[in-house]
């Protein structure tokens, strides 16, 4: 601002009673000093007083710098107004004071020298003028221009007629575009043409309706790089009613977007072979499962489980491991259709999902790539591999992916179990018998712990004079919810696990227990116990028997007889006659059970050292009304004669059938016609009623230890 010298009149004032004109400067809202010619305060107006909170009284001689001057203050402007002041020159500038409590404010100054020209005492009038607000307003500007241009997002404002008026710096950046090649322009010079019509015509129906617009949009730069920007469109409106102009800001997202790509890849993807991982298996295999369900179609789970990758890696190290691997990943995909998936779910587990018809042939093809040979390079030359395969198929199997996958695996074992190179499909159904009967078999561990079996006895009598010769030990289950159960409810459970030698052993103790009890009632019977073949063929049943005797010295063996049932598992016929005769050995006796349900019958009967045959009940419950059971009755009869064994019928429910059998030359009897199994209590009574009703011509109660 150009300063002045003094204030030039070319005219005289006018003639003005000189306190209305003091007045004027006393009721003035602008804040105004009158400073002595060495700048010194010699009065203030009130508005300064009310402002700055300065009373006269208390600043009078002070220089204004000293009083108003803070942190804030330009030195520079400080500086100027000292040297105007100095030459008595008027001065005009814009500074930040400071009132008497520290409050800054800006002031507009204009200082004006005065003196002899007026008639006045030399010295300065001094207006100050406060512009804090416009100060703030410029301020807020400034910064909302530095906004925009420094922004690191692009800015498009755009007109009414949405004709770009400017744009900022970081929208050239992005776009490729400079400020003067986009002015005038339409924002769609940016369109990629990925997005439809109606993608931009529900994007301008949503900035009508809420005046702002967020999403995603697929543009195109200058040199026609396509890139994605997430953008945020606003309507502003002015304050004439009706007009508006629109603010777009977006951010380049491209690179965020293959991040997100990347990190996704490395969530559901092997990174060796490329193929989804499990976790992308299990959410594919959901998926397929609904699209199955809801189009009744069915699909497969295959389980692909190398041989022996072990020692490829080992032989040839885990490079040509890898290798292998990354081949048969490619050959897995070529082989698939389209709607297949192939994953990578272990080390050298792959898993298939199958959509598409004939699994069958896709599951061929499958192993059989496997084995082409893989060219390792180098000096290595080619190996072949193969791989066991396992199938569960959907719904048959209605498990969850999860689930599938697993049964698959299962699966996998089981052909493994095979063979190599071989395929196993999982059957649901075996798979719930397993379950059930792995359920049982927790809780008959637990029967046996809580003493929840109990052996029924049942009599075998000679039938010529209807003297009992023994009682038969059959086992029954008190359960606690289901009340007494029978043996053919739990021992198929029993039958290979764990539990099958324990509970033998129990019948075992529990039958010699009720024998020992039977005897102090003045009672000596004997007991037939059934041994399961394969507890009879466990390596230390004879052992076990030897060791048992000798802890129970008070025992006769003879009084104890082991029913052994014709079966598959005395297939070592050469092995079961040796554990036989071993227990014979100790003084045990021997009988074939079921006798006649069994396809090698002859050799046992012909082979085996036994001291009884019975009668499978079946062929004698029969036997009256059904020839050909009578016929087979009559053969068992006449083969236990040939090879001297005496015959005991099972299943004798009427005297008829006792009068038949004594006719055909059966010796022995048992079953409900003589008496159902009973209790161990009710034995002791039992005998003696049955004698007293069949006056048994030997008198007392003995049962002979050679009744055959
Ligand atoms: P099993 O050795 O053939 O036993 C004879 C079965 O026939 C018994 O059934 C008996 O109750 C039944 N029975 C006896 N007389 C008649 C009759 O006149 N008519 C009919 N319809 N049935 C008759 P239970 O007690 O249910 O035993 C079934 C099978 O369970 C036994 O067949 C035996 O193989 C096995 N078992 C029973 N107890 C034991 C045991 O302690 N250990 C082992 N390993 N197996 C046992
Ligand atoms: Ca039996």
């Amino acid at each position: 601002m150009p300063s002045q010298k003094g204030l030039e009149h070319s005219e005289p004032p006018p003639k003005v009673d000189l306190t209305r004109l003091s007045l004027v400067a006393s009721t003035s809202r602008n804040m105004i000093m009158i400073l002595g010619d060495a700048g010194a305060i010699q009065w203030v107006n009130p508005s300064f007083r009310n402002f700055t909170g300065f009373l006269l009284t208390d600043i009078i001689g002070t220089r204004p710098s000293k009083l108003l001057g803070g942190s804030g203050t330009d030195p520079n402007t400080l500086r100027r107004i000292a040297r105007q002041l100095h030459r008595a020159e008027q001065y005009e500038e814009e500074i930040l004071l400071y009132t008497s409590t520290g409050h800054p404010f800006w002031v507009h100054v204009y200082g004006v020298p005065i003196g002899k020209e007026q008639g006045v005492a030399p010295g300065f009038i001094v207006i100050m003028n406060n512009i804090s607000d416009h100060k703030h307003s410029e301020r807020g500007l400034l910064i909302a221009a530095s906004v925009f241009d420094r922004s690191h997002e692009a800015i498009i404002i755009t007109d009414q007629n949405n004709r770009i008026i400017d744009v900022n710096p970081s929208f050239s950046r992005i776009t490729g575009y400079s400020r003067s090649d986009v002015l005038g322009l339409n924002p769609s010079i940016l369109s990629s043409g990925r997005h439809s019509p109606a993608y931009y015509r529900s994007m301008w129906k949503t900035i009508e309706e809420k005046g702002f617009w967020r999403g995603e949009i697929w543009n195109r730069r200058k040199n026609g790089e396509e890139y994605v920007e997430l953008q945020t469109i606003s309507r502003i409106h002015l304050e004439e009613p009706g007009s508006y102009y629109h603010v777009a800001n977006f951010t380049d997202i491209t690179e965020l977007k293959n991040h997100a790509k990347d990190i996704e890849r490395a969530a559901n993807y092997d990174h060796l072979t490329g193929l989804p991982n499990l976790q992308l298996l299990k959410e594919r295999l959901h998926q397929a499962q609904i699209h199955a369900d809801t189009h009744e179609t069915s699909l497969s789970v295959g389980y692909v489980d190398l041989d022996g990758f072990q020692a490829i890696n080992a032989n040839f190290g885990t490079d040509a491991g890898d290798k292998i691997l990354r081949v048969l990943a490619g050959r897995f995909a070529q082989r698939l259709r389209s709607g297949d998936t192939v994953a990578r779910i272990g080390g050298d587990e792959f898993g298939l999902i199958l959509q598409s018809e004939n699994h069958e042939a896709i599951y061929d093809r499958i192993l059989s790539t496997i084995t082409e040979p893989i060219d390792l390079g180098n000096d290595l030359g080619s190996v072949t591999v193969s791989a066991s395969l396992g199938i569960t198929r959907y719904p048959s199997d209605s498990a969850d992916a999860e689930g599938l996958i697993r049964h698959a695996d299962q699966a996998v074992y089981m052909a493994k179990d095979k063979g190599r190179n071989l395929l196993h499909v999982f059957d649901p159904e075996l798979n719930e018998h397993r379950r059930q009967k792995r359920a049982q078999l927790i809780e008959l561990s637990r029967a046996l712990d809580n003493r929840e079996f109990e052996l029924y006895f049942q009599p075998q009598v000679r039938i010529e004079d209807c003297k009992v010769i023994g009682f038969e030990a059959l086992i029954r289950w008190n359960h606690p919810h289901k009340g007494l159960l029978y043996p053919d409810t739990f021992l198929p459970s029993l039958e290979g696990s764990h539990l099958e030698v324990p509970l033998g052993q129990w019948v075992l103790e529990e039958a010699v227990y009720q024998m020992g009890l039977w005897h102090a009632a003045g009672e000596d019977l004997s007991v037939s116990i059934n041994i399961s073949p394969r507890h009879l063929m466990d390596r230390s049943f004879a052992l076990y028997l030897e060791s048992f005797l000798n802890s129970h010295p008070a025992i006769k063996p003879g009084q104890i007889t082991l029913e052994v049932l014709e079966s598959t598992s005395l297939e070592d016929i050469k092995r079961a006659s040796d554990v036989l005769a071993r227990c014979q050995a100790l003084g045990f006796r021997a009988a074939l059970d079921d006798f006649g349900t069994g396809f090698s019958s002859l050799s046992y009967i012909s082979t085996l050292p036994i001291d009884l045959v019975k009668i499978e009940k079946s062929f004698v419950i029969n036997m009256l009304k059904d020839s050909s059971d009578r016929a087979i009755v009559e053969s068992v009869i006449f083969m236990g004669q040939r090879f001297n064994h005496p015959i005991l019928a099972e299943g004798v429910e009427s005297m008829e059938h006792a009068r038949a059998l004594r006719d055909l030359g059966c010796e022995y009897m048992q079953g409900y016609g003589v008496s159902r199994p009973m209790q161990a209590n009710c034995v002791p009574e039992w005998v003696r009623q049955w004698r007293e009703n069949h006056s048994d011509p030997s008198g007392p109660a003995r049962t002979s230890d050679s009744g055959w």
